[in-house]
């Protein structure tokens, strides 16, 4: 195979790594795929399972959303795909080694970690982040030992998004409803035992910014035995956030508004639980003896032009007591070795999914997904995010060393000298086949395996 051959032609097929098997990866395979090259995809997980946050971040009870993964799945068993699970870049294999195998290294390996709050008590017990809380009920073996004590009264969850939407509505369901669906088995037995009556939603800002999309609001309202609760004035607007509702910009938060006006008007409570949605509300510290035993709640205003309002504290606040808290205000991505990190927003620094150092764009490095634009969108935001980034990647292409490379034997190579365990995607199938089989005795779609040497066995 010569130098000369082009590429991205049959004879020097265009080799490209993908780092991260989440949505933000697959739409970039699929986007390869669908260009007139020839190219070959190895994608790298550190998981032993692909899908990201379709398997570990969807919650249980959005089974509809989770069939994204079947899209993934048919690009996965395309011939010039191959998967690298069980193999996490920076550690088991270098950025560098990376790129001398691969033409091209797309990361595409989203935001893992939550924002911090940055007050004082953040870290009592029982004070938790979203990311602990949704990582456990979906299975994810990173947070399969964490403890969430729900023999409480009251939780507090800080956030208005969709996140915080999810983690509220399984702390508030019933848990019959959580079980035939593939919630881990561990997080079940947990919240059988729930004894939370009140749940409170607190948002920085308005009823007319919280971010939540629309269905997900609504469904906070169809909760079985949960009563939703919105003090009426609360929903008496400023002229910016009823100029906000007005614009065209403004649909889904007119929408949600109306969610809103719902809630309060509903009759005196029922439920066994209620579901309070507190606005304008900033949390300054938490507090407890050895343990959270509640969140101080600063009173905040709106100030700033329509969709532009930020939160301004007042001087006004109070002390909300609760037993157990989740921080829900968003996620950061984390740094690789070796790739440059812009560490205020979380994300790596690009230029139209180009990464850069500084002013120079570094070649053959590419960003999709949330680590090229932060947490923010729906699984679907993705595919167009990918396909920009690869629209980039392609019209690189003329510009590139164009030599051949070793491509995933390369570094199927490299990790065998290191002893690296890789799992493959004939291997995926066969822990994903153990796992519906575990499920079909307790009627759930999948009882997933929660540790990494669990998923090594089947393989055994
Ligand atoms: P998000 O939508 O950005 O919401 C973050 C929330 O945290 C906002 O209410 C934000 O308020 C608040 N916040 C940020 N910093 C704060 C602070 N210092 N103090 C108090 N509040 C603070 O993020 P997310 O909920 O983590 O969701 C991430 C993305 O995933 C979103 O695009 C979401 O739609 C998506 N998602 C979708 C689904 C679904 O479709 N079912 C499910 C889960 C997640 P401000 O608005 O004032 O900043």
């Amino acid at each position: 195979m010569g130098t000369r051959e082009a590429l991205g032609s049959e004879r020097n097929p265009l080799r490209v790594a993908i780092v991260g098997s989440g949505p933000g990866g697959f739409y970039s395979a699929q986007a390869l795929f669908r260009a007139d090259i020839v190219v070959r995809i190895d994608m790298l997980d550190r998981l032993p399972t692909p899908f990201g946050l379709v398997r570990g971040g969807v919650a249980p009870d959005h089974p509809k959303i989770k069939e994204a993964s079947l899209v993934y799945e048919s690009i996965a068993e395309t011939p010039e795909f191959a998967f690298f699970g069980n193999v996490t870049v920076g550690r088991d294999v270098g950025v560098e080694e990376l790129r001398d195998t691969h033409h091209v290294v797309i990361f595409a390996c989203g935001a893992e970690v939550d924002r911090e709050l940055g007050i004082p008590g953040e870290d009592l017990p029982a004070s938790h982040t979203a990311t602990e809380f949704v990582g456990w009920y979906n299975g994810h073996p990173d947070y399969r030992e964490r403890v969430f004590d729900l023999s409480c009264e009251t939780a507090v969850v800080i956030g208005q998004g969709n996140v915080a939407a999810d983690v509220a509505r399984i702390l508030a369901m019933p848990v019959d409803d959580l079980k035939h669906t593939d919630v881990a088995e561990h997080a079940l037995l947990v919240l059988a035992e729930n004894r939370l009556r009140e749940i409170h939603v607190v948002g920085r800002r308005g009823p007319v910014q919280a971010k939540f999309t629309t269905a997900e609001l609504r469904e906070l309202g169809e909760i079985a035995e949960c009563d939703p609760v919105v003090e009426e004035a609360v929903l008496a607007l400023n002229p910016e956030s009823q100029a906000e509702v007005d614009d065209k910009r403004g649909k889904v938060a007119a929408k949600n508004l109306g969610l809103f006006e719902g809630f309060a008007s509903r009759p005196a409570a029922t439920g066994r639980r209620r579901l309070h949605f507190d606005f304008l509300e900033s949390p300054t510290e938490l507090v407890g003896e050895g343990r959270l035993e509640g969140v101080v709640l600063a009173r905040n205003r709106l100030r700033g032009e329509p969709f532009a309002q930020v939160s301004e504290a007042t001087v006004e606040s109070r002390v909300l007591p609760c037993g157990i808290l989740f921080r829900s205000v968003g996620y950061r991505g984390v740094p690789i070795p070796g790739v440059p990190f812009d560490d205020c927003r979380g994300i790596f620094p690009h230029r139209d999914g180009r990464l850069v150092d500084g002013d120079d764009i570094l070649p053959g490095l590419y960003a999709a997904g949330w680590i090229k634009r932060g947490p923010s969108g729906i699984i679907g935001t993705n595919k167009p995010d990918a396909g920009a980034t690869v629209k980039g990647l392609l019209e690189d292409i003329p510009r590139m060393a164009g030599g051949a490379r070793a491509g995933g034997e390369g570094l199927q190579e490299l990790l065998a000298e290191r002893g690296v365990r890789r799992v493959s995607y004939g291997d995926w199938r066969k822990i994903d086949a153990a796992e519906v089989a575990r499920g079909k005795a307790r009627a759930k779609p999948r009882e997933k395996f929660t540790t990494i040497e669990e998923m090594l066995a089947v393989l055994d």
